[in-house]
């Protein structure tokens, strides 16, 4: 029996989490800048193979608490399947509280509002949604698939289904053209989503994508280090939200940041002013540690 498929990613507050891979690789896998899934051909692992999985997560860890559903958007998997799989979870699984997923725009989109209403009553409860960018010129360059608006209006569908949402922000992901239209629009789109979880990664770039290859033929300008905390700072400052918490513990960042917002944003950008003024928690994570 296999497990997994190929490499696993999970968001870092699943670390604690079983990890059960639904489906293999992600369904949209054009983004420029993600390499995650980029040798993975897109399936549903077969409900028989996931149930087998299932029983040997049963006898290994049959206290867990936490799923989290894999691989990129395990919630464009057909409904009535999901379904299978939640019931299966909670009848092997005494303690579970929790079970979480990825959940690209187009599953928000395509599902209807019934269906998510389904899903969030068999068990699913946290959905994580990479925005990447408010701004439609960045997501239109890095290939995401979706406007702005449309990630908006998915989001908002998963809200009125009841779900927790948790959106994730890649600062620098504009580069040195466009730092300044990717803070302030991801600013405005994510007030206006107002997410219960919000974290930020700093782009790395990764070899053999397509934002790899633009770097090094100079279409495209990274951040400096920096750089990226006036990006911070920028979004930060432009954020209206009013109980969202906010994490940016990921290991590609280069200064670990947690609150709430608003509440607790004079203190995150002092914290990003001392940095950048070489006080404070200086040095920054040096490059040779950050990863994706
Ligand atoms: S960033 Fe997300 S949606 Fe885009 S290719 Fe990677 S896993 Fe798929």
């Amino acid at each position: 029996m296999e497990i997994y498929r190929g490499n696993i990613f999970r968001p870092p507050s699943e670390a604690n989490s079983v990890i059960l891979q639904v489906t293999v690789g992600c369904s949209h896998n054009k983004c420029t800048f993600c390499g995650m899934y980029k040798d993975k051909v897109f399936q549903i692992r077969p409900l028989k193979e996931v149930k087998e999985i299932i029983n040997f997560f049963k006898l290994n860890y049959p206290f867990a608490e936490k799923v989290f559903l894999a691989d990129g958007d395990a919630l464009s998997a057909p409904t009535e399947y999901l379904i299978e799989v939640l019931k299966m979870l909670k009848n092997s699984f005494p303690r579970l509280k929790k079970i979480s997923s990825y959940a690209g725009p187009k599953s928000l989109l395509t599902k209807s509002a019934e269906e998510l209403h389904l899903l969030r009553e068999h068990g699913i409860s946290l959905l994580y949604l990479g925005l990447e960018s408010g701004s439609d010129t960045v997501l239109k360059k890095v290939q995401k698939g979706f406007s702005a608006e449309e990630i908006i209006n998915g989001c908002q569908k998963a809200k009125e289904a009841n779900f927790e949402l948790s959106i994730t922000v890649i600062s620098g992901l504009g580069g040195k053209e466009l730092w300044q239209e990717h803070a302030l629009s991801s600013a405005e789109v994510v007030s206006k989503i107002s997410p219960h979880f919000l974290a930020t990664l700093t782009l790395m770039l990764v070899p053999g994508t397509k934002l790899y290859k633009d770097a090094e033929e100079n279409r495209f300008q990274l951040l400096s280090s920096k750089e990226i905390l006036q990006e911070l700072k920028l979004f930060l400052q432009n954020l209206n939200l009013s109980n969202t918490v906010f994490r940016s513990n990921h290991a590609s960042n280069y200064l670990p940041l947690r609150g709430v917002l608003n509440q607790d944003r004079a203190k995150l950008i002092k914290i990003i002013d001392e940095a950048l003024e070489e006080k404070g928690i200086w040095p920054l994570r040096p490059e040779y540690l950050r990863r994706l």
